[in-house]
């Protein structure tokens, strides 16, 4: 049985083998740690890891109270409810799934004054598929630039959940068009730097197209038990 270092490890090899082969710069990793206990988090940690992404508000708070270490990054990657932001505005350094400016705006105002902008993904519903959360492509623009008016949020870039396909061109697809999405903004925003995408089954394609941000839960973790 492998443990939870050894997975590790070989996600960061898996991670800088592909950015060396798509000429990739630099690709960061977002343990996902969702359902998974602090000892788990502490254990990557001693290894050097320090982003950390939680999809349940409840659960994320309760670990980054808990958690001894002050130097890590928490990203806040689940989908939230309006009633919910504030928590994530006075405990998380990032927030991937912003797909609406009503969230952002709340977000913005709860967000403590000591503490830096939080930092800020729009979430983009590359596949257009009903049952996936974030926003079409085409308003992309629109809610830059509402966003980009607010004085405590930073938009850094887009995240998107590809279709669950194992038909390898048409993420490719969903992939690429994200990439060319993220250059266009990029143009425009100084602060755009981050293009969220590739989980544990399809990092090296994510990579291949641009990601510069990982999010790996099962492959470094293991399976969880609760289905997500
Ligand atoms: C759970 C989750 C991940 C990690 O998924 P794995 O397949 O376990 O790597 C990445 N991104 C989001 C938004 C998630 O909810």
């Amino acid at each position: 049985m492998t443990n939870i270092a050894d997975r590790y490890n070989t996600i960061i090899k898996q991670i800088d083998a592909a950015s060396k082969h798509s000429s990739q710069q630099q690709v960061s990793l977002l343990a996902v740690s969702k359902t998974k206990p602090l000892a788990d988090i502490l254990a990557l940690y001693s290894l050097g890891q320090r982003h950390f992404g939680e999809n349940y508000v409840q659960e994320g708070v309760e670990k980054i109270q808990t958690c001894p270490h002050k130097d890590i990054s928490w990203h806040f990657i689940g989908p939230l409810q309006s009633n919910k932001s504030k928590l994530v505005a006075e405990h998380f350094d990032w927030m991937h799934t912003v797909d609406r400016l009503k969230i952002a705006k709340r977000l913005n105002d709860q967000r403590p004054a000591d503490k830096a902008p939080l930092n800020v993904c729009i979430q983009v519903n590359i596949s257009n598929e009903a049952s996936k959360s974030g926003i079409p492509l085409e308003q992309v623009d629109e809610l830059a630039k509402q966003l980009s008016e607010l004085e405590n949020i930073k938009l850094r870039g887009l995240m998107a959940i590809p279709a669950n396909s194992k038909d390898e061109a048409q993420q490719n697809l969903e992939f690429s068009q994200l990439k060319q999405a993220f250059d266009k903004l990029a143009e425009q925003y100084p602060d755009i730097d981050t293009l969220s995408m590739g989980m544990s089954g399809d990092l090296d394609l994510a990579i291949n197209n641009g990601s510069t941000m990982v999010r790996v839960g099962s492959a470094i973790f293991g399976a969880r038990t609760v289905k997500q």
